[in-house]
């Protein structure tokens, strides 16, 4: 069959999307062609622009997305230097930042701009996991806290007994039970390298299962996520005990730093963000004790090959914002849960491992690093927008630049 006929039949539905690669000898380019003409042609419409790309389909069909047309191009731009005296980041970097969003890219800039000015920020990791809860159905909650209770102690036998056998990166580190009624979820904490870790993790979770099922045969494996994990939804338990990167960002900018290059003074930063993202979030009960993580977060995701639905959890946490003695400003962001990695997923696509590279933490070894950079980064976000609204410059900039 030729390319024309098979733009027919997928037009009048005989090939399914899914399909077309049976038709194309695996090429997947190809494939991805021949979809995109097909919808061009059933709808009278043309898709130039989603059509024109560099990356090669053939690398990612099969791993990172079905049923290819083309990609969308979302406009990237660079903020920077913006300096980190961090564990893992040490120096000046310069962050990618993917947005459609007018005036983000022009604030994060002055933020880093202030924040390397005063002598950078500094980053300090307290926590690294990534977490799947199984859901164990039991026959009652006493025979729940018995298996919960096997399983907290055993955590080295089911390292070599499952993870090991499914991952050499993927450590499991510890396990919180929780018991409703008859109902069992383990919500294990692994170590993931320089992964994000979710597939690692839910691999090594279903081995796992395997092994308490084959314990415990009146117990009944119902559901590899029983939604205690969290994943990619806006939650208190990753906001308490936190997923992915825990990772707070701090800097005191002097007085005269302040309010040169940002047009305003320590102490009404300090009371915006009292009243805006402490007493307002708290009476929106938000999770986002913040003015905007999700925004830089978002961005950075977006232009990295992070899993974009992850940018729920990366907008917790909290800033704070107080005068010094001295009289100066002092600011931090605490971040809960920030999932991201520097190997596996999205960061394999070509434009996204560019993008990596510009922060020089392209592959292995890089995670922790990242992780630093990011936090960083959402400071310089959060420092200029607070210094925005309290000069009352917010709706100008977005005048003059978002529209
Ligand atoms: P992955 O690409 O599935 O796994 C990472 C791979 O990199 C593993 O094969 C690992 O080998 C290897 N690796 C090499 N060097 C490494 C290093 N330094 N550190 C860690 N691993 C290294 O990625 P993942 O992070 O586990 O999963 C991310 C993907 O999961 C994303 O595409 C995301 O969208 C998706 N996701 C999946 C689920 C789910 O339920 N499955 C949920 C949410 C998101 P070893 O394993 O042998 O160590």
């Amino acid at each position: 069959m030729n390319v024309e006929e098979i733009i027919g039949k997928v037009v009048r539905g005989e090939i399914k999307l899914h399909q077309v690669e049976k038709y194309t000898d695996g090429n997947k380019k190809l494939a991805t062609e021949i979809r995109r003409k097909a919808l061009e042609r059933k709808f009278g419409i043309k898709l130039d622009n989603i059509g024109h790309y560099s990356i090669d389909p053939n690398l990612l069909i099969g791993k990172n997305i079905e049923n290819m047309i083309g990609v969308v191009q979302i406009p990237m731009g660079v903020a920077g230097p913006l300096k980190i005296n961090g564990e893992y980041a040490k120096g000046e970097f310069y962050i990618p930042l993917a947005t459609t969003e007018g005036a983000l890219v022009a604030s994060v800039n002055r933020g880093c701009s202030t924040l390397t000015a005063a002598g950078g920020v500094k980053t300090t990791l307290i926590d690294d996991k990534m977490t799947r809860a199984p859901l164990l159905k039991c026959p009652d909650a006493r025979r729940a806290r018995e298996i919960a209770q096997w399983v907290r102690e055993n955590l080295q036998y089911l390292q070599e007994k499952a993870v090991s056998k499914v991952t050499k990166h993927g450590k499991l580190k510890g396990v919180k039970p929780y018991i409703v009624g008859n109902n069992l979820y383990l919500r294990f904490e692994f170590e993931t390298g320089d992964a994000m870790g979710m597939n690692m993790v839910t691999i090594s979770s279903e081995e796992i299962m395997k092994v308490v099922e084959e314990k415990f045969p009146d117990v009944k494996y119902l559901a590899l996520s029983g939604n205690l994990c969290v994943d990619k939804k806006p939650n208190a338990m990753n906001f308490i005990n936190g997923r992915g990167k825990s990772v707070i960002a701090e800097a005191v900018i002097p007085r005269e730093i302040v309010e040169r290059k940002l047009k305003t003074t320590p102490e009404l930063i300090a009371e915006v963000n009292y009243r805006k993202n402490l007493i307002g979030s708290a009476q929106a009960a938000s999770y986002g004790f913040n003015a905007h993580f999700g925004n830089i977060v978002g961005a950075i995701f977006l232009a990295t090959g992070q899993d974009e639905a992850q940018i729920t959890e990366g907008s917790h946490g909290i800033t704070l914002a107080e005068v010094t003695p001295k009289g100066d400003l002092y600011i931090s962001i605490t971040m809960p849960s920030l999932e991201i990695g520097t190997v596996g997923g999205g960061t394999r696509v070509p434009t996204q491992r560019e993008a990596l590279s510009i922060m020089g933490v392209a592959g292995g070894g890089n995670a922790k690093k990242f992780a630093e950079i990011i936090a960083g980064t959402v400071l310089a976000g959060e420092l200029s927008l607070l210094a925005a609204i309290a000069a009352k410059h917010l709706a100008k900039a977005h005048k003059e630049l978002g529209r």
